[in-house]
Formats: C-alpha cells, sequence, structure tokens
C-alpha cells in the first residue's frame, strides 16, 4: 500500500487529505479541482521520493537519477538507445 493523498468529500466541499489524514488543500468547489490538487501534491511527493543518485544498473556508477525509471547512467542510456536502435533498424 501506498502512502498518499485521498480525496475527501465534506458536508460542501471537498478536500485532499494526507496519509495521516490531516487536510492538506483548501476546501474546494468540487470533486475535479480536489482530484487536480490531489494528484499535484501527489506528483511533487513522488518526485521526491523519487529522485537520487542511484547505482547504474549497467556499470554501477553512481549518478543522479530523475526517478524510478532512470536506473541507467547517461553514458550507459546512450549505448542502450543506440543499440536498441540497431536493433529496430
Ligand atoms: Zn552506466
Amino acid at each position: 500500500m501506498t502512502r498518499g493523498y485521498r480525496v475527501q468529500k465534506t458536508r460542501a466541499a471537498f478536500v485532499v487529505i494526507n496519509a495521516e489524514g490531516d487536510r492538506v488543500s483548501p476546501f474546494l468547489a468540487n470533486e475535479l479541482a480536489a482530484e487536480r490538487e490531489r494528484k499535484r501534491l501527489q506528483d511533487a511527493l513522488d518526485a521526491r521520493k523519487r529522485a537520487g543518485f542511484r547505482a547504474c544498473l549497467c556499470c554501477e556508477a553512481s549518478f543522479w537519477s530523475h526517478g524510478i525509471h532512470n536506473r541507467l547512467c547517461d553514458g550507459c542510456r546512450d549505448h542502450a538507445t543506440r543499440l536498441g536502435r540497431e536493433m529496430a533498424g
């Protein structure tokens, strides 16, 4: 179970609450606005969680990773991209 934000309906509005149940948004008039705010907060949280130094899966060099999708250092990624292109071509 991932910790994250949820949209909660109150009597007259929608709010975004965090994993601890604290309100983290202003009172929003509709669910769409609340969902948009939830996504914005969640994306920011995920970005903080994912970025950081990682060991490259290929050469094990330490590099700055922008996220969990980013597992290869620049050098190895270039190489993999070229390889993929050659295989596709
Ligand atoms: Zn590498």
